[in-house]
């Protein structure tokens, strides 16, 4: 191609931000020329490149916005290992309908039965499907909320967090919280109640959440919000770290 016409198809490729068509175009136009493809197909081809690379781009920055642990995911974990139910939730909800609903998904069960695995698993394939997720561990997100707070900056880091679809609370109820921090993190769940969906996991069941929110209306209250619209998944299991420490397997029977 003459030298000219190239170098102002750059510029303005580089302009136009599509720089994977900049990378690809002379190759894709010299397949092109081989397999006789017509003008439209060659333009299809470039468009199709351009489209996947910003995708693939697009997924890599939101899983790593996310501040999802990348190794629990789905390849990982071992579905045979829960009981079935779960399993088959877990099928329908990396489809990711359930975002659009605005719905929960409630996560409980022991210490070591995979709930926060199980919960990031979810959260990288809805990140493959194109939603945004924002994992932390609640003791974590309190903290930050209540910074955000005494610096009288509550509003806008919940409009922060709001802007992502789904939003990941690993641990609720792990930590004592003292009553400022119930207040905020009652505050995060009436804000983004039927606004944007929330997952959960616990340790503790419904019947002990007074210990996180103190107050019995508000636990109430917070209880409501929550199951108004959600998915619970119940992971009654032994410890998988346990069991392969001892080097066997749990059984599914124990579970179910
Ligand atoms: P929980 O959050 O319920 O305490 P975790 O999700 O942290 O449990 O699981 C404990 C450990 O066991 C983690 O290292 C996790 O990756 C692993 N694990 C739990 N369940 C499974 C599973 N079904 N398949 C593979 N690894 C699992
Ligand atoms: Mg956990």
């Amino acid at each position: 191609m003459d030298k000219d016409v190239e170098k102002l198809l750059s510029s303005y490729l580089k302009e136009l931000f599509l720089n994977t068509i900049r990378e690809c175009y002379g190759e894709v136009a010299h397949q092109a020329r081989q397999e006789s493809l017509s003008y439209q197909e060659y333009l299809l081809e470039l468009a199709e490149k351009e489209c996947l690379s910003r995708r693939n781009n697009r997924i890599e920055r939101n899983l790593r916005e996310s501040k999802l642990p990348r190794d629990k995911n789905l390849d990982t974990f071992d579905l045979t290992q829960v009981p079935g139910k779960v399993a088959h939730q877990v099928r329908s909800l990396r489809e990711g309908a359930f975002v659009d609903h605005k719905e929960n998904i409630l996560a409980f069960g022991n210490p070591g039965s995979g709930k926060t695995h199980l919960l990031c698993a979810i959260g990288q394939e809805l990140i493959r499907k194109g939603r945004t997720v924002y994992f932390a561990t609640c003791s974590l997100l309190v903290q930050d909320l209540l910074k955000a707070k005494e610096a009288l900056e509550l509003r806008r880091a919940l409009k922060k967090l709001s802007k992502y679809d789904v939003l990941i609370i690993d641990d609720i109820g792990y930590v004592q919280q003292d009553r400022a921090e119930m207040e905020v993190l009652f505050t995060l769940l009436a804000d983004r109640y039927e606004r944007g969906s929330v997952m959960i996991s616990s340790n503790l069941p419904f019947s002990k959440w007074e210990r996180i929110f103190k107050d019995p209306m508000v636990t109430a209250a917070a209880i409501d919000r929550l199951v108004h619209h959600s998915v619970i998944l119940e992971l009654n299991i032994p410890s998988y770290r346990m069991a392969t420490a001892q080097g066997k397997k749990r059984l599914k029977t124990a579970a179910n």
